[in-house]
């Protein structure tokens, strides 16, 4: 079970040292994994202040070039330098507001996995989409265009564009039956198992229904990460389920 936090571009040096004075006295369980993905420049900071705790940092993207003229970018071999073990790729608002298509996402993914960083790949269909029933066809063009070449091990997020940040989830059906899709095309394509994470509008209320869904291997939380109570309050929900599916 895996529990990944997307602060995007939110909390500042105070915040996060507010934030992880609240993680020290809590008692993680080796059974969930969690990640926190912080605004780049406080990465360091970020790690110098949880690294005697199992969680680990992230970057929330990478580029697809080791080094060069990227003004603005940052190089998968950067992240790994500042302790980086995880790297998310494709994450709607970057193919939104950075335009990066399929073609870059696939080979941003492609030098992190050769990296060495285990990449979470977002995939997400729009409000249209859905509505009109593509949802499954097009994560499957979208998924086969994005996946990298060559990897050992991946994680997929299953981020509805028009979950993210609006507080409409897909029902149980729905997130499940693309979660299965999901793992049957990477399988057909690589023949590699893979987990897949729910992302989308994911908070204390809706967690325990969410983790329910037999396909869900985690989730990717965005908007209630920020607050550590709700994070601790996530985490604490995927043990409870762990616990009580044994
Ligand atoms: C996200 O942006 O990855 C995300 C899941 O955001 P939120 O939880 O705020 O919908």
């Amino acid at each position: 079970m895996f529990i990944a936090a997307n602060w995007k571009m939110n909390l500042d040096k105070f915040s996060i040292s507010e934030f992880c004075k609240n993680l020290h006295n809590y008692k993680f369980s080796p059974k969930v994994e969690a990640c926190i993905f912080p605004s780049m420049p406080y990465m360091d900071y970020l790690n110098n202040l949880i690294k005697n705790l199992p969680i680990s940092v992230g970057g929330q993207n990478c580029h697809y070039k080791p080094d060069g003229p990227f003004t603005g970018e940052v190089s998968p071999k950067f992240l790994v330098d500042n302790g980086c073990e995880y790297v998310i790729i494709g994450h709607s608002e970057r193919r939104i507001n950075g335009n990066e298509s399929n073609n870059e996402i696939k080979l941003r993914a492609q030098l992190a996995v050769n990296s060495k960083l285990k990449v979470i790949l977002c995939v997400g269909e729009n409000a249209t989409d859905r509505e009109k029933g593509h949802a499954l066809k097009f994560i499957e063009k979208q998924l086969l265009e994005c996946l990298p070449n060559d990897f050992k091990s991946l994680i997929v997020a299953y981020e509805p564009v028009w979950s993210i940040g609006t507080g409409r989830i897909p029902n149980a059906f729905d997130i499940n039956e693309m979660h299965m899709h999901i793992k049957k095309i990477v399988l057909n394509k690589s023949n590699k198992k893979i987990k897949v994470l729910y992302g989308g509008s994911v908070n204390v209320e809706n967690i325990n229904s969410i983790l329910k869904i037999t396909n869900v291997d985690g989730v990717l939380v965005g908007g209630a990460s920020l607050k550590v109570k709700d994070f601790l309050a996530i985490y604490s929900a995927a043990v409870k389920h762990l616990n009580s599916s044994l």
